[in-house]
């Protein structure tokens, strides 16, 4: 019997009198990836920026200001190629401790959580420009991330302590013109030579970010078909730099392709070892996209900040178009979609960081257990890259529609974020494989008991609606319920697929898509719930008590919409009615009907106080 009969029999075989035996411990799910796909909104926290220790807020502080204060001022210059003034930013930000977060102390770094990496770049977004933080980032994540787990000591001590400091630039070269999205079906190759000295690296690898910059690049070849990861830096002949890409947006930042033409790297840069290029590869995407989730969501602030200055000031039929309910409607929209991303990824890196607390970190396994950590957290990870890139995406759009015709006129603005931000949903893996691998990685949580996902289906099947322990008379009583039923009407739509599909689920994309969707969605709503209920009262929390009631509302459309397409394309006659109707019966049930424009206009009259994004 397979995994997933297993899954499918033990799901049909529960009745009612199994459920008491399916006792879930939701605090042991504290720190564990995909935890929000069964834990109810009344059991479990999240961490969010409320919580933010002193030393984050110093973090944040420190690149805030450098942010307005130096990025901001040379803006423009950074929106074209400009090598030596790239440099030379990138050379401060390494003095100023920006690049070495993740590095261990004894090779020159900061050593601190994976928040505080967060908050920087976050923080950075002030300086508003989109090239400088891929540049950055790039180094810090896929560049340099693959050392600091898989460099053996040697390895560590030659590379980290220049690149935490800035004096040296990293890179990763993974995708050739034929292994993009299938990135680990690459042509090129590694042979040794016959003095078994030396690798000899053939093949062509493009889209390097930083690439005609840096000094240090981690990259990918096969040795008798065996995936490996190397190290090469400027000692290694045969590395050669090609042209810069001419791109459509973060035109400050460098792409370029790499040729190596037997290109010689000595087999002490191996990484890991011979084979192990694979899950190399892979493992520091997690933290790259989750990354990536924060300088979207991060940079929305600003998008939200300029299009309400120009807003105020424009003037059309006599008053300023933030007068008019269409503007204003925009506004509260970008402002619900921020917030939600900026809950996902703190969500997501308070997670990874308790799960981490209390691991020793001079333990021979010490970056182990961060890569299975974080791995584990791959589904909020696609998470955080969708809901940012997308927030971005939305943002930038809806405001240069705010500056209308100036919108398009490069001497604003806008139009070079519109160009910018477009690159968020390809790299990193585009959306479309995030959302491949959030259906894939839940169907294999389950099938593997990771989390008792099928006791939560079990629990579900018959009450979509479990007792919470909040009083009705809660502000959020109902949305409580909209979300518990979202979770029971996703945990049913896996349930239903798993059956129809089994393993084959995840090559039916037409349903993985909107499952996928679905997930983001009540991942969304949950996290922002938790994150609003362990607020203090005040005007913070009644200032988010709007935000969240046009969140839950809009991902509760998501939610429906998803499934519906489920269960429509799932199922014809009787049975489809049948599913319909049990559908239909817990929604009822919720007694859930938003109020959308209330909260719209609520949120925009704290925005018009406030100026700016008045959630952080
Ligand atoms: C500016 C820039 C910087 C970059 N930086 C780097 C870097 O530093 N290092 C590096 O190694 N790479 C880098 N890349 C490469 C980037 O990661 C890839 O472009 C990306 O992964 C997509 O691969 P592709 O371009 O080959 O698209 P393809 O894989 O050809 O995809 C084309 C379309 O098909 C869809 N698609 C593909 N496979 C599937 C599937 N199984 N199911 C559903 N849809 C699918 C995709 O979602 C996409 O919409 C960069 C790219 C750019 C443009």
């Amino acid at each position: 019997m397979g995994k997933t009969d297993i899954l499918e029999s033990t799901i049909e075989s529960n009745n009612l009198s199994d459920l008491e035996s399916l006792h879930i411990d939701y605090e042991k799910l504290q720190g564990r990836g995909g935890a929000f796909l069964i834990s109810p909104v009344d059991k479990g926290k999240v961490f969010s920026r409320e919580q933010f220790s002193e030393d984050h807020k110093m973090f944040d502080q420190a690149a805030k200001e450098y942010g307005e204060n130096r990025l901001l001022e040379v803006r423009e210059e950074l929106n074209v190629l400009n090598k030596d003034l790239s440099l030379d930013i990138f050379k401060e930000m390494g003095e100023l401790g920006f690049l070495s977060t993740d590095v261990p102390e004894e090779y020159g770094g900061l050593a601190l959580d994976k928040t505080t990496s967060c908050i920087i770049v976050d923080a950075l977004s002030s300086g508003r420009n989109a090239s400088m933080l891929v540049t950055a980032s790039a180094h810090t994540g896929i560049g340099m991330l693959p050392i600091v787990w898989y460099g053996n000591s040697d390895q560590k001590a030659k590379y980290l302590p220049k690149m935490a400091s800035g004096e040296w630039m990293g890179c990763y070269a993974l995708t050739e013109s034929g292994a993009g999205s299938d990135a680990l079906s690459g042509a090129a190759t590694a042979e040794l030579n016959d003095e078994g000295t030396h690798y000899l690296l053939n093949g062509t690898k493009i889209f390097v970010t930083n690439g005609a910059w840096a000094d240090v690049a981690v990259t990918f070849a096969s040795v008798n078909g065996k995936y490996t990861a190397f190290i090469l830096d400027k000692n290694c002949d045969g590395w050669v730099v090609g042209e810069e890409e001419k791109k459509m947006g973060i035109k400050g930042s460098s792409t370029v392709t790499f040729f190596y033409e037997n290109c010689k790297v000595p087999v002490e840069n191996v990484l890991g070892k011979v084979g192990d290029g694979g899950p190399i590869a892979f493992n520091v995407l997690y933290v790259g996209r989750y990354k990536l989730g924060v300088t979207t969501a991060g940079g929305s602030k600003y998008i939200i900040e300029g299009a309400l200055e120009y807003a105020t000031e424009r003037e059309q039929f006599s008053r300023s178009i933030k007068k008019f309910g269409m503007v204003q409607r925009k506004f509260a929209n970008m402002v619900a979609r921020v917030w939600e991303g900026d809950s996902i990824n703190y969500m997501i890196t308070g997670s990874i960081d308790s799960a981490l607390a209390e691991v020793d970190k001079s333990a021979d396994n010490y970056f182990d257990i961060v890569q299975k950590t974080i791995e584990d957290h791959g589904i909020e990870a696609s998470i955080s890259k969708i809901v940012g890139s997308e927030t971005l995406a939305y943002c930038t759009d809806e405001g240069l529609q705010i500056f209308g015709g100036n919108g398009f006129i490069e001497e604003y603005p806008m139009a070079c974020a519109y160009r910018d931000e477009r690159i968020n949903r390809i790299f990193e893996g585009t959306n479309e494989i995030n959302r491949l691998l959030i259906g894939g990685t839940v169907m294999k949580k389950a099938i593997l008991e990771e989390i008792p996902l099928r006791d939560a289906i079990a629990h579900r099947m018959e009450n979509w609606l479990p007792e919470l322990n909040i009083s009705d008379d809660e502000p959020l009583f109902l949305e409580a319920r909209a979300i518990e039923y979202c979770r029971s009407f996703m945990l049913f739509c896996l349930h239903e697929s798993i059956l129809k599909y089994g393993q084959d689920l995840k090559n039916e994309q037409w349903v993985v898509e909107p499952f996928a969707n679905m997930v983001i969605a009540l991942a969304i709503m949950d996290t922002g719930f938790k994150r609003y209920n362990q607020l203090d009262s005040g005007d913070h929390k009644d200032n988010t008590l709007q935000v969240l009631s046009l969140s839950v509302a809009d991902q509760y459309d998501s939610i429906i919409k998803n499934g519906l397409d489920i269960v429509n394309y799932l199922f014809t006659g009787e049975k489809h009615q049948e599913k319909v109707d049990i559908i239909n019966k817990w929604q009822a049930a919720t007694g859930y009907t938003p109020n959308r424009i209330n909260s719209q206009k609520a949120i925009v009259a704290t925005l018009y106080t406030h100026n700016k994004y008045y959630l952080n």
